[in-house]
């Protein structure tokens, strides 16, 4: 009786151990889902693992508006904007200088509360020297331009060391991307215990940029997605496949992320490994009819049947 009653426990215990595992994985808000005209709705996703609300902010360049929807729709706790601002964004990854990737983060910085900036060197470069300076802004930062407000500590990425992301139970590794070669643009891989979630920055295919960077990034991915570890993929399409590719500057379009995931399924030693696996869709230029025909030559092309997504302004997404 006694032995069955243990045999009885133990099963219910390494159930609720698989079932907290299962569960282990990322919320993400977009702030900002678009790639340009509309300043209210550019590039930023805050992300934290599951449950939990200390967020890193993936590129920043709505911020306020963003939370605001998300504060009102009740994807957030807390009902004061200003507040989430301050206190659940525990830090910014920035993956290039591009205005419609740090715009929020520059507007919102008076009233912001001390946080580092995670960018590559070069990245850092751009923002030190033409944003967070007397002429253009004030320098909020603890580097460049004195006198130094020192409110933002930059942390400088690389692509060996994996990060931890301060005030969150996250770490952070970066690979290197090609937009508009040899301009750097930075992907981020996010870990959450054994879980992770990768987001890339404004990117080229590697043809078109005649560069290795996404094969690169592949090659890392490809052993995650075989041992299920990888819960989804925030990429780019900027543009429909009528736009030449003589101007793309550094931008996907379907049939050039297609190919590139393709790239990534060949990679991978399971059969179909990336059938079902989660990719939201960022960043679509909204110009005329666009964004139906991006999302129309998606779903035709989408033979390594992952599931598309696309993302809501202040509309939370569960991996
Ligand atoms: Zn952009
Ligand atoms: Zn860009």
């Amino acid at each position: 009786m006694i032995l069955i009653r243990r045999w009885v426990l133990l099963t219910v215990l390494s159930l609720h151990a698989h079932f907290l595992l299962a569960q282990t994985a990322f919320t993400v808000i977009p702030l900002g889902t678009k790639g340009g005209s509309d300043e209210s709705n550019l590039s930023a996703y805050l992300v934290a693992p599951k449950g939990q609300q200390n967020f890193l902010c993936l590129d920043a360049g709505t911020v306020y508006y963003g939370l605001q929807k998300a504060v009102a729709n009740k994807q957030i706790a807390g009902s004061n904007t200003a507040a989430v601002l301050k206190n659940n964004i525990k830090g910014y990854f920035i993956s290039h200088g591009h205005l419609d990737h740090v715009a929020g983060l520059i507007i919102n910085s008076p009233e912001d509360t001390a946080k580092p900036i995670y960018a590559l060197p070069e990245v850092i470069k751009v923002l030190r020297e033409k944003y967070f300076t007397w002429d253009s802004w004030a320098n909020f930062t603890n580097e460049g331009e004195p006198p130094l407000l020192k409110k933002y500590s930059y942390k400088r990425l690389d692509s060996i060391n994996e990060i931890d992301i301060e005030g969150t139970d996250m770490q952070l590794k970066a690979f290197e991307l090609s937009h508009v070669n040899p301009q750097k643009s930075t992907a981020a891989l996010i870990r959450h215990k054994e879980q992770y979630i990768l987001y890339l920055g404004d990117t080229g295919a590697d043809r078109v940029e005649q560069s290795d960077k996404l094969y690169q990034l592949w090659q890392n991915i490809a052993p995650l997605i075989d041992q299920r570890k990888l819960k989804g993929i925030l990429i780019e399409v900027s543009f429909p496949d009528s736009q030449p590719e003589n101007l793309l500057f550094g931008h996907l379009t379907p049939q050039l992320l297609m190919q590139e995931l393709t790239v990534l399924s060949k990679m991978c030693k399971r059969n179909n490994a990336l059938k079902d696996l989660p990719v939201v869709i960022t960043h679509m230029k909204p110009k005329s009819n666009n964004e139906q025909v991006i999302k129309k030559e998606l779903q035709q092309q989408n033979k390594p049947g992952v599931k598309l997504i696309y993302p809501q302004q202040g509309k939370a997404l569960q991996f």
